[in-house]
């Protein structure tokens, strides 16, 4: 079910307790300001997620009341993944899930890097 974005940020949230180090996850990247680990369903070859460290639900709050420098560090720790996977040369996707339109189902915003073959159409044709 997605997520409702107006309700407040749930501590219980799977990726809070990703981050907390209560459930396992493959992790790929750590810093002051992100997270990142493997997408336990791939939809591709390379399938990472990259969470910020702090409270945000989704882009939304993320975008509106987050500092400079986690935004800025937020933002170099995606490229950074991505790269340090491989991906800049051939290409990668980014993909980020907003409230209920966007279908995001876990209420801590997360950049879903996709990668390792080609892809076609940005989002299926109905
Ligand atoms: P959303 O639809 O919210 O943008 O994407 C949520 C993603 O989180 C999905 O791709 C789903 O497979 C992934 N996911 C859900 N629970 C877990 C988990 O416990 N561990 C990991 N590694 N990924 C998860």
């Amino acid at each position: 079910m997605p997520i409702d974005p107006t309700l407040a940020y749930d501590d219980h949230n799977v990726f809070a307790k990703i981050l907390r180090s209560e459930i396992p996850c493959r992790k790929v990247y750590e810093d002051q300001w992100a997270f990142a680990f493997h997408d336990i369903n791939p939809q591709a070859p390379v399938h990472i997620l990259v969470v910020p460290k702090g409270r945000y639900i989704g882009w939304d709050d993320f975008s509106t009341q987050a500092s400079e420098a986690e935004i800025a560090g937020f933002v170099r720790a995606v490229g950074t993944v991505a790269r340090d996977a491989g991906l800049a040369e051939p290409g990668y996707r980014l993909l980020v899930n907003m409230g209920q339109h966007g279908h995001q189902e876990v209420p801590h915003l997360h950049v879903h890097i996709f990668g390792g073959r080609q892809f076609t159409y940005m989002i299926p044709r109905e």
